[in-house]
């Protein structure tokens, strides 16, 4: 396949490739019957890797109704969230209490709205009630006898599960499905072709779930995992926290083990605390340039020197500024504003720094996260560290990093490279005063077209 009219850090080119890129130059002519397609001056761009997100929750949060939200007060605004949830089938509603609207059970939901199935999970986690139509879609009443469903006094179902989360993730293995391929889609219109999924829960069963979903071509990213003990290949991912930090020894025994096993090493770390604990844990063993420190949310410039030491990347998220911006002005001291979600100041002593979304918790476009990284101003247009300001191009290229070496130089548009792309709408000096406005229009994926804006026009 060819793409024509690209702009290649400023230079017109044309590439040819199969999976990998097998011809660069000014201009290429088309073989008989080969497709073509025209990038109409758009930058030509290596696919994007997310370094730090959660795909699953993501997927699930996309599209689920936030029942707890503020504005969610009564049975009238409960109505009012769900007849408006975008879609046509189920719709999940998450951190429902009964404040809102009393106990759900499924003669209540159907009051709300009864032509789509709703489920709707307490805020607990430990109940999803249900109406008519997904009692109906999930047959839940030949279930009846299942340890955890409701029934009333005439062994009707009441439409409430308990403590029954994986047996009605069984049930909805379709519904997941279409997530995770609408969630895929997603990241595709962004340009992102891969993603790395931090969360310390994955495990072996959870990697086999991934590449299934790659096969069947719901999933058109490449995937890196990290996750706990029960994951053989990927860093292992330890989550700190300050209030209840493990004992040491029994730490550094899971670092030696990971270690032996050819495992890089991810600590989250959002104090200061956490930070310092991470480091004297990594004393334990030999540094590795592939471990990383996740978030590093508040780096002081007295432990800047340990992490150039030991080697470390650190995985920061933009993206909260803009988010989270103005909680954090109003909930932090002077000094920790002066060191939150540090770039510059670090990068500048020679610590690997690189951006990343942390979705769900961030947000999961990386035009954002790139637009934050380079100006760092909150949603109300207030400016946190403006000495830690990167370059637009700075930014990019955390999401250019090797997945698996962060410290490894970044992925380019090379002969011999891995197929994965996308093409921009705009040349990249226009895209480079304002990320945030940066569109993508058509993404490649292990050589394949898996996206392509709509109005080409
Ligand atoms: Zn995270």
């Amino acid at each position: 396949m060819l793409i024509v009219n690209a702009d290649l850090e400023g230079s017109p080119v044309a590439i040819r490739f199969d999976r990998r890129i097998n011809d660069i130059a000014f201009d290429l002519t088309p073989r008989i019957g080969e497709p073509v397609f025209d990038a109409r001056g758009g930058a030509l761009l290596p696919g994007l890797h997310d370094q730090h997100m959660h795909f699953l929750a993501t997927a699930a949060l996309a599209h689920s109704a936030d029942c707890g939200d503020a504005r969610v007060t009564s049975s009238g605004s409960l109505r009012q969230l769900l007849q408006q949830h975008p879609g046509d089938d189920w719709i999940r509603g998450v951190n429902y209490h009964e404040s809102v609207a009393g106990e759900l059970q499924r003669a209540r939901i159907d009051a709300l709205i009864d032509h789509r199935p709703v489920r709707i999970q307490h805020r607990s986690g430990k109940v999803w009630m249900l109406n008519s139509a997904a009692i109906e879609r999930i047959d839940l009443q030949a279930f009846a006898d299942l340890p955890g469903v409701e029934v009333d006094a005439e062994g009707a179902v009441t439409g409430r599960l308990f403590r029954l989360d994986d047996w009605l993730r069984q049930q909805l293995a379709s519904d997941l499905k279409t997530d995770v391929a609408a969630l895929s889609q997603t990241l595709s219109s962004y340009g992102i072709t891969g993603f790395t999924d931090t969360s310390a829960t994955n495990t072996d069963d959870t990697a086999a779930l991934f590449a299934d979903w790659r096969s069947q071509r719901l999933l058109r990213q490449r995937v890196v995992l990290m996750g706990g003990d029960q994951l053989s290949d990927g860093p292992l991912k330890i989550v700190l926290d300050e209030d209840a930090l493990p004992p040491l020894p029994v730490l550094t025994k899971r670092l030696r083990r990971a270690r032996a096993a050819g495992r890089a090493l991810a600590f989250h770390c959002v104090t200061h605390v956490e930070l310092l604990f991470a480091l004297s844990a990594l004393d334990a063993v030999e540094p590795d340039r592939r471990d990383r420190i996740e978030h590093g949310a508040i780096v002081y410039d007295e432990v800047i020197e340990l992490l150039r030491e030991k080697n470390l990347s650190v995985v920061t998220q933009p993206g909260f500024l803009w988010q989270r911006g103005e909680r954090y002005l109003q909930d932090l001291s002077a000094l920790e504003i002066d060191h939150l979600y540090r770039h510059a100041g670090i990068a500048a002593a020679g610590v690997n720094v690189v951006v990343s979304s942390d979705a769900p918790y961030g947000p999961l476009n990386p035009w954002q996260v790139i637009d934050a990284a380079n100006r760092r101003v909150t949603r109300d247009g207030n400016v946190i560290g403006a000495d830690e300001r990167i370059a637009v191009e700075t930014a990019l290229a955390g999401y250019l990093r090797q997945p698996d070496c962060l410290a490894a130089p970044p992925r380019s548009i090379a002969i011999g490279a891995i197929a994965d792309m996308c093409v921009m709408q705009k040349p990249w000096r226009k895209l480079h005063n304002a990320p945030v406005d940066a569109a993508v229009l058509a993404t490649f994926y292990d050589g394949e077209l898996v996206y392509q804006a709509g109005d080409r026009g």
